[in-house]
């Protein structure tokens, strides 16, 4: 089969179009021939070696959505033919976490893409079949792959870590990214009203069509100024933050008493200031968040089936062309999700 994979840690051009053999499925596997593959932040992390510990040549991608066309002989939940997405989280089963359902603090798991398995830039990934979900007949495998990874993440974030209640403020920081155009969707959809920020009017224009009340042009606003602005001095009850080192120090000032900031990245760094003071007096909360649950993913999959969630898909690229995909999000030019096309 073909796949994408990066020979050595480095730029776009150390993704190169391999041949390499169609895995074979362990007796709890399925075999799933993949129709859209995302494009994620994290295959740029692993591709530029923030990962040492992966092992070159590697295919990433975690964002996948296919047909099942083999399963192991253990495999019951999940049958040849059925349209699938596969949750973005291989999960142990068996640890504290694991039985709460809580797959994504497994102790011994790992997102799909990342060590050792190989991932979605590639025409079939084997997969344990327990992470295997049930794709909606409304949905196409495009609509699926978009909302994988990107969309459980922010659902995690808004949802479960923060549980937005109606009413409050949110501000969602880069709201043209990949996990952005979710989070301003979920905080509408939970009754939250929305501050999304973004570095073009354009892009802002597109986050008041997804349903943000209000928009800040962080490459011409101060984004904590505009805040206080847009909610008379209070400031947002949620800071939904990927950003990281680059706009931590706005979130935080950004942020109303008894506040929380929820953040699943730091793509601008790791470096982030935190007055403890402020802290303790203003009684806010600072939450972590990665990825999420099978459950999640079912959510997510059934609020896009009723219409709520719509995916926002940026541009679709054949799997050979990778490369431009890579460069594309590096330069912050996409609005939504980028899809790879193992088929073409
Ligand atoms: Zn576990």
């Amino acid at each position: 089969m073909r796949a994408i994979r990066f020979h050595s840690f480095g730029g776009p051009e150390t993704l190169q179009l391999d041949t390499v053999p169609v895995p074979e499925p362990g007796a709890d596997e399925v075999l799933v021939k993949i129709y859209a593959s995302g494009v994620n932040h994290l295959d740029i992390w692993l591709r530029t070696g923030a990962r040492p510990s992966i092992e070159t040549p590697h295919a990433p991608g975690s964002e996948v959505a296919g047909e099942i066309v083999q399963a192991g002989a253990a495999v019951r939940n999940v049958a040849v033919g059925q349209r699938v997405a596969i949750s973005p989280w291989a999960f142990c089963g068996v640890c504290e976490f694991c039985l709460r359902g809580e797959e994504s603090l497994c102790v011994d798991g790992h997102i799909i893409g990342t060590a050792p398995n190989q991932g979605g830039y590639a025409e079939y990934i084997a997969v344990p079949a327990s992470i295997a979900v049930s794709i909606p007949d409304s949905l196409t495998y495009d609509d699926a792959a978009a909302l994988t990874l990107a969309a459980i993440t922010s659902w995690h974030m808004l949802y479960r870590r923060t549980r937005v209640q109606p009413g409050e403020w949110v501000l969602v920081q880069a709201a043209g990214s990949g996990v952005g155009v979710y989070a301003v969707q979920i905080a509408r959809f939970l009754g939250a009203r929305v501050i999304a920020t973004a570095g073009s009017n354009e892009k802002l224009n597109r986050a008041r069509e997804l349903g943000a009340d209000a928009t800040i042009n962080y490459s011409e606003q101060d984004v904590a100024s505009a805040v206080k602005d847009i909610t008379n001095g209070r400031g947002v009850d949620v800071v939904f933050e990927h950003v990281g080192e680059a706009t931590w120090e706005q979130s935080i000032r950004s942020l109303a008493r008894n506040g929380r900031l929820v953040t699943c990245g730091a793509t601008t760094g790791r470096g982030g200031k935190v007055d403890i003071g402020l802290l303790y007096t203003r009684q806010q909360s600072l939450l972590g968040s990665m990825g999420g649950n099978r459950l999640d993913l079912q959510q997510v999959l059934s609020l896009a089936d009723r219409g709520i969630l719509n995916p926002v898909l940026d541009t679709v690229f054949p799997l050979a062309e990778a490369q431009e995909a890579h460069r594309r999000m590096a330069a912050r030019a996409q609005f939504g999700k980028m899809l790879l096309h193992p088929t073409e």
